[in-house]
């Protein structure tokens, strides 16, 4: 396919400046876009050099263009570093803004796989995947969701600890929440207070006020669920709010719940 290079380098390699379209093809219901680097430095002392030495290919499946299957076929140049005082013999172009190293799918492709590797997880995320056309399985997002870095770890100033039961009530682990920030920041196995007492934090940190969690999901559901079943057994006993209005001033203070139990809402 005679193609406008123009076009699809900026399309495909918007703010991917080492990159650029040879060719453009379009079978079986899939777009294939053929490219090479434009030129590379070598990464110790960052000279150009002109001289390849080898070239190989790279298969990077991209995100999908409209409904069809996107992948890009690079081609990698491996070059001679030219300089005599650098350690490197040889580099390969790196295209670090299109890809990871020896990664199969681009970058932006693997942000998708991310982001609903951690809204789904495997089986339920393969579905979506498959149904976005994404083309991978549940191993591949549940690595991608593994491989992202931790997030930085910081000691709360104040803990807040709190138990809950799995296993229907035969395991209480312990989760650990950030009460300033409403975030949790741990899940011990246990509700022993020696893993507590172990809790790593950050070497330079002061000890964390303990608190009890005020996250207590079980309580607050608890409530939740009584306030109502409570509320649904007096519906029909809520004063019609129409009519309380032609019933004349409210009553006093102390006319309050006389011989309403349920006060001056309830009949
Ligand atoms: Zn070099």
């Amino acid at each position: 396919m005679q193609i406008d290079a123009p076009f699809w380098d900026s399309l495909v390699f918007d703010g991917i400046d080492d990159v650029e379209v040879e060719a453009v093809t379009a079978a079986f219901g899939t777009v294939e876009v053929v490219a090479r680097g434009r030129a590379a430095a070598c990464s110790d002392c960052g000279r150009f050099s002109d001289r390849v030495r080898d070239r190989y290919q790279r298969r990077l499946r991209d995100l999908p263009l409209a409904e069809q299957g996107f992948v890009i076929q690079l081609t990698v140049r491996r070059f001679i570093c030219g300089s005599a005082d650098c350690p490197r013999r040889t580099f390969a172009e790196p295209f670090s803004r299109l890809a990871a190293p020896y990664a199969r799918f681009t970058t932006r492709l693997n942000h998708a796989l991310e982001w609903v590797g951690l809204a789904l997880a495997g089986r339920v995320g393969a579905r979506l995947a498959a149904q976005l056309g994404f083309g991978a399985g549940r191993m591949t997002l549940l690595r991608r969701v593994m491989a992202l870095p931790d997030r930085r770890f910081s000691t709360p100033r104040v803990l807040g600890v709190d138990d809950f039961a799995i296993r229907r009530g035969r395991t209480y682990p312990t989760v650990l929440t950030s009460v300033e920030d409403h975030r949790v920041v741990d899940v011990l196995p246990t509700r022993e207070a020696g893993l507590l007492a172990a809790w790593p934090r950050a070497p330079d940190a002061a000890p964390p006020m303990l608190c009890r969690s005020p996250t207590w999901f079980h309580l607050w559901q608890g409530l939740g669920r009584a306030m109502e079943t409570c509320v649904a057994a007096y519906r029909d006993c809520l004063r019609n709010p129409v009519d309380s209005l032609s019933h004349g001033p409210d009553p006093s203070p102390q006319e309050w719940g006389r011989g309403q139990p349920g006060g001056p809402w309830l009949r």
